[in-house]
């Protein structure tokens, strides 16, 4: 039986000292994985931060306006060619300062975290986000429903502050875990140290405990071990190949640091094809034992390499969405 993928892309801006446009961020990297999805028979799903959606909207030079109607177009496509959209947000947009050039300023990261809001804060923000999809999407697919979550910056913790959002909007499936995977910081917490090794489980009040009776499917991004081998073959690639060149114009880094995530990764890494050698993303696909894997990936990290991956991984597997799950 062929092995069962998730792909799935969190669709937003760069979060560093540069945001990145876009243009060069969102709308051309999207383009070609959807040519690639078209071409292998792929199926995706994009967590789309509404917030920046919102934020975008207010804006009224010539530069927003296009940028935004070239983001719902794009959303509407998605969903045309039979992808999926959830929804995803990234709270520090709160205190976003937009710099006139469709680039966007965000020194201020006390509200990098869901867990920085009340409970009714989180819910309302919840209700807005798919309002605001909704209202894009339905004028394509007039009964879309959107029942998938991920956390920006995997702040899923604790779920009791998110677990009204959940009911309110009828999301039943969490995607912002990843087994073995923790952090903490000023600005950001988290720790999946200990939660089921399961490609699916169902929780009620705490994403990290498996509850059979809960109302909720938590569908973990799939983790693997870093050999060696998958180290060396990524610096290669990296250090000699254009393939793993980004393509995007804006930045993970920060001069202020003032994000600096410390990552205990322990020696594992989330699925990806974008950050990783075609090596690594087809070795590390054929060699897990998991008859359902998920990805992670961003436009913004977006790789020519990144095509050949998916290219020779769809020769494998068979890619569904999370409302498959259902
Ligand atoms: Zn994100």
């Amino acid at each position: 039986m062929r092995k069962l993928i998730i792909l799935s892309y969190d669709y937003e801006l760069f979060f560093g000292d540069r945001s990145g446009t876009v243009i060069k961020t969102l709308i051309e990297p999207t383009n070609l994985l959807l040519a690639q999805f078209e071409e292998s028979n792929l199926k995706a799903t994009f967590f789309v931060d509404y917030l920046m959606i919102k934020y975008l909207g207010r804006n009224t030079d010539e530069h927003s306006v296009l940028d935004l109607r070239l983001i719902e177009d794009q959303i509407r496509d998605i969903v045309q060619r039979g992808h999926r959209i959830e929804l995803h947000i990234h709270p520090h947009w709160v205190d976003a300062k937009y710099n006139g050039d469709g680039t966007w300023n965000y020194s201020d990261f006390s509200h990098y975290s869901l867990n920085s809001f009340t409970e009714d804060e989180i819910t309302e923000m919840f209700i807005e986000g798919c309002n605001i999809l909704h209202s894009i999407i339905r004028n394509v697919d007039s009964n879309y429903q959107i029942v998938a979550f991920r956390a920006g910056g995997w702040a899923i913790q604790p779920f009791s502050l998110l677990k009204k959002a959940f009911l309110c909007t009828n999301i039943r499936i969490d995607s912002s875990t990843s087994y073995g995977i923790k952090n903490a910081n000023k600005d950001s917490y988290y720790d999946f140290t200990n939660i089921p090794r399961k490609s699916v489980y169902r929780f009620e009040n705490a994403v990290e405990i498996e509850d059979v009776e809960g109302s909720f499917m938590e569908v973990p991004i799939s983790s693997y071990y870093r050999f060696i081998f998958y180290k060396l073959s990524d610096r290669i690639y990296r250090r000699f190949s254009s393939q793993m060149a980004i393509y995007a114009d804006g930045t993970h880094f920060r001069k202020s640091d003032q994000l600096k995530t410390k990552l205990h990764f322990f020696n594992r890494s989330m699925f990806n094809t974008t950050c990783v050698s075609t090596i690594t993303a087809v070795m590390s696909t054929l060699l897990s034992k998991k008859r359902l894997l998920v990805y992670i990936d961003h436009p913004k990290d977006f790789t020519m390499g990144t095509l050949i991956s998916l290219k020779i991984i769809s020769k494998f597997v068979q890619s569904i969405t999370y409302k498959d799950l259902l």
